[in-house]
């Protein structure tokens, strides 16, 4: 039992290494000042030093969010009720330190996705001119969704909500884009901006949030759509490492525009769109493309059974439309000047995260996409005055030997100092938080070997066992794993 748990943990340091952003070129690093690198030995990571307001009752959380009619989904009572976000004003929250981990992990992932498959990350403003909307028309087609404001001198811009015009006129002011510079993807992880009537579902359905947008310029249809299939590609390894049941369905093109459009969905009872889903062939689209009383998959024939979902992601087929409006041209092999053809593609990057809360997470406990975890390990240490007491340095040592013998989980690794509370009720608000890992020391961590219980949250299991760091085979694998450190 034990080793599968030290099992599962080490596969995670594997993987966490692979997300790892420190590297080499920091090795001039001062030590314990490296932005990039975690504490080493002697800074411990503690909960009492966290910035979180934890353990707020039911009437707190309703009162956070003004209305009781307000909390709307188990993803937002969640994270609200643990401190994860805080209320702004509507629609609009504060990420608290544990969500900004998530966050940027996320991004980690979806940077790695994006230039796996050639994208090239940008960031463009989040004030945009009204002319360059005034342009395609979308000043006025986006109506009271578009969040718009004016400067001292009296030019208007919008809080951009979508960036194909300020992209599509970024690439036209590059006169001599050559077809060998083809394709190109640029991307970017930014804020954006939508006048929500009625904001609702946390994070799901904010006015202000992360999204990657990526655009992409092609030579020709036949290439845009290539490129097309590679970016759904790379979208559907993403939720797959995220460990999300997701779904393709064929979506309308709406203020976006073009001739082919899919949504990625999470299957959920709370999703606002109704997706209809052929079980024999996987055919599947959104309402708003196929009549509702069709009950016969256009594919195969079959029966069409439906179903909702949570979109977390979108792309888009825009042909010539915005490239045609900006003169985003290239030139060919034989020195003609063409347009480019372009494709769109979101992600909702805080509302991946709460939808993947939203479907993971049980009634009362947060469980994360293990690569989204913000802490992969929370060791709870006696509580103080109590009969295990004297194995509170033992436990401290064990907290510096797994961030010694796994460099990986160094920054992972948060100890519950809160000795005041009993070790139940501090793995009661481990087991909210949704840490993958928690090391326990009881009775048994005054034996000699001392014992600790490792719960892991993915297996459910719990387990009782000499300290893993003992153990000769752990060392090895710890050393196999090892990355070379930074700092
Ligand atoms: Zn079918």
């Amino acid at each position: 039992m034990y080793q599968g748990i030290m099992e599962g943990l080490l596969t995670r340091c594997r993987t966490l290494s692979a997300l790892a952003t420190c590297s080499l070129r920091h090795s001039r690093c001062i030590v314990r000042k490296c932005y990039h690198c975690a504490p080493g030995r002697g800074q411990r990571l503690v909960v009492s030093r966290m910035f979180q307001p934890q353990n707020l009752r039911e009437d707190q959380v309703l009162s956070l969010e003004g209305r009781a009619s307000d909390l709307t989904c188990k993803s937002q009572r969640l994270m609200l009720q643990v401190g994860l976000i805080l209320p702004a004003s509507p629609g609009c929250y504060h990420l608290m330190p544990y969500t900004v981990r998530a966050v940027e992990k996320l991004v980690r992932v979806i940077d790695q996705e994006m230039q796996a498959i050639g994208g090239q990350k940008i960031n463009m403003p989040s004030l945009s001119p009204a002319e360059l909307w005034r342009a395609t028309g979308r000043w006025d087609l986006m109506g009271r969704e578009l969040l718009r404001l004016k400067d001292r001198h009296g030019k208007e811009y919008c809080l951009g909500p979508t960036h194909e015009e300020a992209v599509t006129a970024l690439v036209a002011s590059q006169k001599k884009l050559s077809y060998k510079q083809l394709p190109l993807l640029l991307y970017q992880v930014t804020r954006k901006f939508r006048d929500e009537p009625r904001p609702r579902f946390g994070l799901l359905r904010g006015r202000e949030f992360y999204m990657k947008d990526m655009y992409t310029f092609d030579s020709s249809s036949e290439a845009a759509q290539e490129t097309y299939s590679l970016v759904c590609d790379a979208y559907c390894r993403l939720f797959d490492r995220l460990g999300l049941r997701w779904m393709k369905a064929r979506a309308d093109v709406g203020s976006i525009g073009g001739t082919m459009s899919h949504e990625f969905q999470l299957p959920v009872d709370i999703g606002e769109d109704r997706l209809v889903v052929c079980p024999s062939c996987h055919f599947s689209a959104n309402t708003e493309i196929v009549d509702l009383s069709q009950k016969i998959c256009p594919d195969c024939q079959g029966p069409l059974t439906e179903t909702k979902g949570i979109e977390v992601g979108h792309t888009f087929y825009l042909g010539t439309k915005y490239s045609s409006i900006f003169n985003a041209h290239f030139t060919n092999a034989h020195g003609e000047s063409l347009l480019a053809e372009m494709g769109c593609y979101g992600l909702g990057v805080t509302r991946i995260l709460a939808a993947a809360i939203e479907v993971l997470s049980t009634e009362d406990c947060i469980r994360w996409p293990s690569l989204l975890a913000p802490y992969q390990v929370c060791i709870i240490p006696p509580k103080k005055g109590s009969k295990e007491a004297a194995a509170t340095e033992i436990v401290e040592r064990l907290y510096d030997d797994v961030t010694e013998a796994l460099p990986q989980l160094r920054g992972e690794v948060l100890l519950d100092d809160r000795t005041h509370l009993t070790i139940g009720n501090r793995l009661k608000d481990a087991n909210k938080l949704g840490y993958p890992f928690v090391i326990i020391a009881s009775k048994r961590a005054l034996e000699d070997p001392a014992h600790f219980e490792v719960w892991s949250q993915n297996t459910e299991s719990r387990a009782s066992c000499p300290s893993p760091l003992r153990s000769p085979e752990l060392q090895s694998r710890a050393a196999e794993s090892q990355e070379p450190g930074c700092c």
